[in-house]
């Protein structure tokens, strides 16, 4: 499954297997930075230009277009708070946003054929709404046998996804009965 994190930036979170898939320099998953035509010429705020982050995220024209239009606008979890409430601009940029994830993420699932797309961060909180953009790029541009029986899901965890992933984490790493008895090992062996 593909794990994305929507919210003031982009993440992707590739689980495979039941495991995380990192890469090789735990770089895997930046999907927020691979270029698309949409973001071509705007400047990411990772300097590159052409990143779907500086059209699709929520530091981007989410927040900036409510904000020129003179709304009070402090974080994304503004324009996702009236969509939900059925202001018709701010559903329009959420679903806007979906949209250019899911040309972003189609390259991605064409490869890997997940099984789901579970959708997390402040966007998931209009998820309906973000879905429905995504699904609507993304289905039109991945094979036809990627896109089959794929799902596009809500977090289950929600706000506290992140928190719930470090423990989980922790749990398996640091804290597994194989990494503490080497660490009492390293201290009475
Ligand atoms: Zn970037």
């Amino acid at each position: 499954m593909l794990a994305l994190k929507a919210s003031t930036g982009l993440g992707l979170g590739i689980v495979a297997d039941g495991r995380i898939l990192r890469g090789h320099r735990s770089a895997a998953g930046e999907i927020g930075h691979v270029k698309v035509e949409a973001a071509k010429g705007l400047i990411c705020r990772c300097g590159d230009t052409g990143c779907p982050e500086a059209v699709a995220a929520g530091w981007a024209p989410t927040v900036e277009r409510l904000r020129s239009d003179g709304q009070q606008v402090d974080h994304v979890r503004d324009p996702v708070a009236q969509a939900v409430r059925g202001d018709g601009q701010a559903r329009s940029i959420v679903r806007e946003s979906g949209r250019r994830v899911g040309e972003a993420m189609a390259a991605t699932v064409t490869v890997l054929n997940p099984r789901a797309i579970i959708v997390g961060g402040d966007m998931a909180g209009a998820f309906d709404t973000f879905a429905a953009g995504l699904r609507d790029t993304l289905f039109s541009s991945t094979t036809a046998l990627a896109g089959r029986d794929l799902q596009v899901l809500p977090s289950t965890y929600g706000e506290r996804a992140g928190l719930v992933g470090c423990v989980r984490l922790a749990l398996e790493s640091v804290l597994s009965p194989h990494a503490v008895d080497a660490e009492l090992a390293r201290h009475h062996g």
